[in-house]
C-alpha cells in the first residue's frame, strides 16, 4: 500500500494522527475548513495535562496514566525539536472534594506506592503551601503534570513535518467515497480535494454526517472557560483542580473552567457560565474569585467531541450495514471494517491527555506496527464497539447516568 492518507480536521486528534503518520515516512493530505489548525474545541488558550489514577486501577486509570506518560514524552521531543510547544510542567494539584474523597487519594497513593515524581498524596498545610493560597483538603500531587496550549500542539505537530504534512485550510469536506481502491474527499460542490488509499476521520462530531460513520455516536459537549485577569507570579503558579481547574497566569490571564454541557448548540459566551467558573474557582481557591464580577470577563466556548462511555475512538471504522445484515454478534476481531477507513476522535474532556498516546496508537494500527497499548486497552477505544451486541442498550444507561 502506497503510504498516503487524508486527514479531516487539524485540531488535536488530526494533527497527531498526521505527525505519527509523517514521522514514518507517510505524506498526509490534512484538511481542515477553518483557515488554520485548532480553530475548534482545540483552541483554547491552555488546558490541563494530568492522569486520573483508581485505587483498582481501573481501565480509564491505566489509559489516562498511558496517554499522560506518552504526552510528556511527546511533548518534550518537539520542545527538544524547537518547535514553538507552549507548556509546563508547573504539576498538578487534585485536591480531594470532601474528606471522604480524600481518604480515597490517600489510599490510592499507599496502595500503589507509585513514583514520587509522579504522584504524591500531600496533607492541607503542603496542598496550601504548593497552591500559594489556604486550602480546604489535601489531595493529590503530580509534579510531572502542568498546563499545555493546545493549539500551540496542533501546530508544533504539523509544523514538525512541513513537506509530508499538506495542509489545506480553508477547506470544508463534504462527503467522503471510496472508488477504486482509494478514498476521495469532495468540497462542495463536488470537487475531490484529495485521495488517499487511507481516510482518518478526525473532524469531531462532524464526522457523523458522513454515511459510513453515521453509526458512531458522537456528541458534541459544550465548554466555556473564563479568563481572568492574572498579575505575572500571582498565585497559584501551578494547575489546581477541584471539580473544575485553575491555571497559572499565561499571558497575563488565568483560565478557570469549564462548564460541561451535553446538546448545547450556544456558539457565545454566557455571563451565567462565567459565574458558574467562578463559584467552581471559589470551591478550589476559597476567596480567591472575590470581587471579580462575572459581567467583565472573557472567555471562550468550546464543544467536545464526546462518546457516551467517555473513552476515545482510535482504530478502524466497521461497516454498520455488513453487520446488521450478516452476524450481529460478530466479536470486535472479526468485525468488516471499510478497507482503509480510520477514525480519531471522541476525546470528550481529555484531549490534551489523550491525543499523542491515540495518534500513536492509530499509526501503528494502519501500518501494522506493535501496539503501544496492552489488548483490552485498544478493545476498549475500538470504534466497533458501538456495534457489539447488547452494547448500544448499555451504552445509553451509562450515558443517563454520567452527569459531566
Ligand atoms: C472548555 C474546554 C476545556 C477543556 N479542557 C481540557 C483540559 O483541561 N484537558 C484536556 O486534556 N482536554 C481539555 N479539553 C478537551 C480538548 O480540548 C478536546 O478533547 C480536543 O480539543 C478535541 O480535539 P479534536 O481534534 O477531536 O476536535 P477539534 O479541535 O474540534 O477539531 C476538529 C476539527 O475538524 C474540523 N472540521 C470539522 N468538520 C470538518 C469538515 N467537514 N471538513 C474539514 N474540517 C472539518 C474543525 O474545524 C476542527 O478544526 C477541553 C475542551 C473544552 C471545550
Amino acid at each position: 500500500m502506497s503510504r498516503r492518507a487524508i486527514v479531516i480536521g487539524a485540531g488535536l486528534a488530526g494533527s497527531s494522527a498526521a505527525e505519527r503518520l509523517a514521522a514514518r515516512g507517510w505524506t498526509i493530505e490534512l484538511i481542515e475548513r477553518a483557515d488554520a489548525p485548532a480553530q475548534g474545541a482545540s483552541g483554547n488558550l491552555a488546558g490541563v495535562l494530568r492522569p486520573l489514577p483508581s485505587v483498582d486501577d481501573n481501565r480509564l486509570a491505566r489509559l489516562t496514566r498511558a496517554g499522560f506518560l506518552e504526552a510528556c514524552r511527546h511533548f518534550a521531543s518537539l520542545t527538544a525539536a524547537g518547535l514553538p510547544l507552549r507548556w509546563a510542567q508547573t504539576g498538578v494539584l487534585h485536591l480531594a472534594r470532601d474528606d471522604t474523597h480524600a481518604a480515597t487519594q490517600q489510599r490510592v497513593v499507599d496502595v500503589q506506592q507509585p513514583a514520587a515524581d509522579y504522584l504524591r498524596f500531600v496533607d492541607r498545610g503542603e496542598a496550601s503551601q504548593l497552591a500559594g493560597w489556604p486550602v480546604t483538603h489535601g489531595g493529590w500531587w503530580f509534579p510531572g503534570g502542568g498546563w499545555v496550549d493546545p493549539a500551540s500542539l496542533c501546530r508544533a505537530n504539523i509544523a514538525r513535518h512541513a513537506v509530508a504534512i499538506k495542509a489545506h485550510y480553508g477547506c470544508r469536506v463534504a462527503e467522503v467515497e471510496r472508488r477504486a481502491g482509494l478514498w476521495r474527499a469532495y468540497a462542495d460542490g463536488g470537487a475531490v480535494i484529495a485521495e488517499a488509499p487511507v481516510l482518518i476521520l478526525a473532524n469531531a462530531t462532524d464526522a457523523g454526517r458522513f454515511a459510513v460513520a453515521a453509526h458512531l455516536p458522537l456528541r458534541a459537549a459544550r465548554g466555556q472557560v473564563s479568563h481572568l485577569p492574572a498579575a505575572a507570579g500571582s498565585a497559584p503558579d501551578i494547575v489546581v483542580c477541584r471539580l473544575g481547574y485553575v491555571t497559572p497566569a499565561i499571558d497575563g490571564l488565568r483560565c478557570a473552567g469549564a462548564t460541561f454541557s451535553i446538546d448545547d448548540g450556544e456558539t457565545a459566551l454566557r455571563t451565567a457560565d462565567h459565574a458558574e467558573n467562578l463559584a467552581r474557582l471559589a470551591f478550589i481557591l476559597p476567596g480567591h474569585a472575590k470581587g471579580i464580577q462575572p459581567a467583565d470577563l472573557g472567555g471562550r466556548v468550546g464543544f467536545r467531541p464526546l462518546a457516551p462511555d467517555r473513552l476515545p475512538m482510535v482504530g478502524a471504522v466497521a461497516d454498520a450495514t455488513a453487520i446488521e445484515a450478516s452476524h450481529p454478534s460478530r466479536p470486535l476481531a472479526e468485525m468488516p471494517r471499510h478497507p482503509g477507513l480510520y477514525v480519531i476522535n471522541g476525546f470528550g474532556a481529555r484531549g490534551i491527555v489523550w491525543s499523542a498516546l491515540a495518534g500513536e496508537l492509530l499509526a501503528c494500527l494502519i501500518t501494522g506496527a506493535p501496539l503501544p497499548l496492552a489488548d483490552d486497552l485498544v478493545s476498549a477505544l475500538d470504534p466497533g464497539r458501538f456495534l457489539l451486541r447488547g452494547r448500544q442498550r448499555r451504552v445509553r444507561r451509562d450515558d443517563a447516568g454520567s452527569g459531566t
